[in-house]
């Protein structure tokens, strides 16, 4: 068996031109084995199933979730670690909480990040007023 390669039309062996368009082109029909692979694609759509586990914590946070969370951001110290465990999240707590607790991390590092630029700033600054001190003595 083969095929013609412009409509497709299955035809035999000892064919020489198409009758169907009239080509004369032609191919092995292999159909029945490259049209099964399709079939593969399938599994492939699984893995968004295995974000439901998280879909139980969609839900918003209440305004009670949010005074919570900034009441306890004034306990120094615990304030820390409590933002750490919400951030890390678990499959009870809702997710706009951990996104929260995460934003409020990142707000930490920039102001880290910016208080150890300033101060490295300031003891440069320090240092060249000393320097040129020295140099007027
Ligand atoms: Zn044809």
């Amino acid at each position: 068996m083969k095929k013609c390669v412009q409509c497709g039309q299955t035809l035999s062996d000892d064919n020489r031109f198409c009758h169907k368009c009239g080509g004369s082109a032609f191919e092995e029909a292999t159909g029945a084995g490259s049209y099964q692979q399709p079939a593969y694609q399938q599994p492939v759509y699984r893995p968004p199933y295995q974000e439901q586990p998280n879909a139980g914590n969609r839900e918003p946070a209440t305004i009670g979730d949010y005074i919570v969370f900034f009441l306890l951001q004034l306990i120094p110290i615990f304030n820390i670690v409590y933002t750490i465990i919400v951030a890390v999240g678990s499959p009870s707590r809702k997710i706009s909480m951990t996104n929260l607790a995460r934003a409020v991390l990142i707000l930490w590092a920039i102001g880290l990040a910016l208080g150890i630029v300033l101060s490295v700033i300031g003891a440069f600054s320090m240092f060249s007023l000393i320097g040129n001190h020295k140099y007027y003595y």
